[in-house]
C-alpha cells in the first residue's frame, strides 16, 4: 500500500513533469514563432521603448545647449527661404552641412523637382538625412525648411517664420549634435532600427491654401518613396513601409503650447511625451515649468490640421502631430520672428524630444562614471 502510494505519487509527478516540460516546449516553440515569424513591417506595432535611467538621462541631456543651438542653427534659418529664392539655397546648406559634420555619420539625399505653381514652375527641394540606411525600421522627425512667401507690397518687412518652421528644423539639428555620440552607438547596436530626418520645402501655400497650392514637398516624397522599393530589392515593401512612426514638428518656439490628439492610433507616443516630461519635471530638469504637465495632453482631442503629414497619413503611414492647439498667436504674421520666441519653451522641448528619441530607439547612452561612483564600486572592507 505504501510502496503502491509511493509509485502513483511518483508517476503523478512524472505526469507533472512531462506536462510542465509541454508547455514550457510550447511556450517557448511560440515565443521562438512570435519574435521571428511576423514580418518586418509589423515590428512597428509591438515596439516598446526603454525607460532611461536618471543617470542616463542626466548623461543624455548635458551635452544640448541652448543657445549653441540658437547661433549655429536657428540663426541661419531665420532668412526668407521660400522656394527656389537665395534663402532657401542657403538653408539647404546648412542643413546640409550640418548633419554632414557630424561624427554618427548621417546619409543626406536631396529630392529635388520642378512644380506648376500660382507664379509659374518653381524648384523645391527636400532633403532626406538617415542615420543608417541599411536599417529597415525608421523613427522619422519631420519639419518644413521654407518660409511662407509674401509679395512685393509687403517689401519692408522680412517674415521669418520663426515657429513656421525654422525653431522645429533647428531642433532637429541640434537633437542631432547633442546626441551625436548616441546615435553613433545605436547605429552598431540596433542595427534594425534608425532615424530619419525629413526637412520638407514647399509647405506653404504660394497664393492662396488649396490641394494644389500646398505641400508640394511632402506629397513629392511620399509619392516617390510609396514608389521606392524598400529594403533595396525588395517587391513588396517600400520606403513608407519602412517608417515606424512620423513625427511631424511645427509652430513651436512660442510660450505655452499645448499638443492634443490628433489620432487615437498613436496616442500611446504621445502619452509617453507627457511621461517624459513628468519625469524631466521630477529631475527639474526643465526651466519655468511650474507644473508637472504642461505641453502634452494625451486625453485632449483636437482637431486634424492639414499638414505635412496628410500625404503620408493618407497612404497609411502612423503619425504624432506636434503642433500647438491653439497654434500661435504671431502664426502667419510679422511678428513671427526671433523677439517672440520663448527660450525656456523651447529648451524644455529639445529636451523632452530628445529623451523620446533616445527612449524610442532603444539606445542608452554612457554614464560617465563620477569618484562617488568608483569608491562604491570598491571593495567593502
Ligand atoms: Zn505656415
Amino acid at each position: 500500500m505504501w510502496k503502491g502510494a509511493t509509485t502513483s505519487m511518483a508517476e503523478r509527478s512524472h505526469s507533472h513533469y512531462i506536462m510542465r516540460l509541454f508547455y514550457t516546449v510550447t511556450i517557448w516553440a511560440t515565443f521562438i514563432h512570435c519574435t521571428n515569424g511576423i514580418p518586418w513591417t509589423q515590428e512597428k506595432f509591438q515596439h516598446r521603448a526603454i525607460t532611461l535611467t536618471q543617470g542616463e538621462i542626466r548623461a543624455a541631456l548635458s551635452h544640448t545647449d541652448l543657445e549653441q543651438m540658437w547661433q549655429r542653427d536657428l540663426m541661419p534659418l531665420l532668412v526668407t527661404r521660400y522656394p527656389g529664392s537665395a534663402g532657401s539655397q542657403a538653408v539647404q546648406e546648412h542643413i546640409k552641412t550640418t548633419l554632414g559634420s557630424l561624427g554618427a555619420g548621417w546619409e543626406v539625399t536631396e529630392d529635388k523637382f520642378v512644380s506648376q505653381t500660382p507664379y509659374g514652375p518653381l524648384p523645391f527641394t527636400n532633403l532626406i538625412a538617415t542615420l543608417n540606411p541599411s536599417a529597415k525600421r525608421r523613427l522619422v522627425l519631420a519639419c518644413h525648411y521654407d518660409s511662407k512667401y509674401y509679395p512685393p507690397q509687403w517689401h519692408g518687412r522680412e517674415f521669418q517664420g520663426a515657429t513656421d518652421s525654422a525653431v522645429p528644423c533647428a531642433m532637429m539639428l541640434e537633437l542631432a549634435r547633442a546626441l551625436d555620440e548616441e546615435l553613433k552607438a545605436q547605429k552598431s547596436s540596433s542595427p534594425n532600427l534608425t532615424l530619419q530626418m525629413l526637412f520638407f520645402d514647399g509647405e506653404e501655400a504660394l497664393f492662396q491654401w488649396t490641394s494644389t497650392d500646398s505641400l508640394y514637398g511632402s506629397r513629392h516624397l511620399a509619392q516617390k518613396m510609396e514608389t521606392t522599393p524598400h529594403p533595396a530589392g525588395a517587391t513588396d515593401t517600400n520606403q513608407l513601409h519602412g517608417i515606424d512612426l512620423f513625427v511631424l514638428l511645427d509652430l513651436i518656439g512660442a510660450a505655452g503650447p499645448r499638443f492634443g490628439n490628433q489620432f487615437p492610433s498613436t496616442a500611446p507616443w504621445l502619452s509617453r511625451l507627457q511621461n517624459i516630461e513628468k519625469r524631466l519635471h521630477s529631475m527639474s530638469q526643465l526651466v519655468e515649468h511650474p507644473n508637472s504637465v504642461q505641453y502634452f495632453w494625451p486625453d485632449q482631442f483636437v482637431s486634424h490640421i492639414l499638414d505635412d503629414h496628410i500625404p503620408f497619413l493618407n497612404r497609411g503611414v502612423r503619425i504624432l502631430h506636434l503642433i500647438p492647439s491653439p497654434f500661435p498667436s504671431v502664426w502667419h504674421t510679422f511678428d513671427d520672428n526671433e523677439q517672440n520666441l520663448d527660450r525656456s519653451t523651447i529648451q524644455n522641448l529639445n529636451k523632452i524630444m530628445q529623451v523620446f528619441v533616445l527612449e524610442y530607439l532603444n539606445a542608452r547612452p554612457t554614464v560617465p562614471s563620477t569618484p562617488q561612483d568608483d569608491l562604491q564600486t570598491l571593495p567593502q572592507h
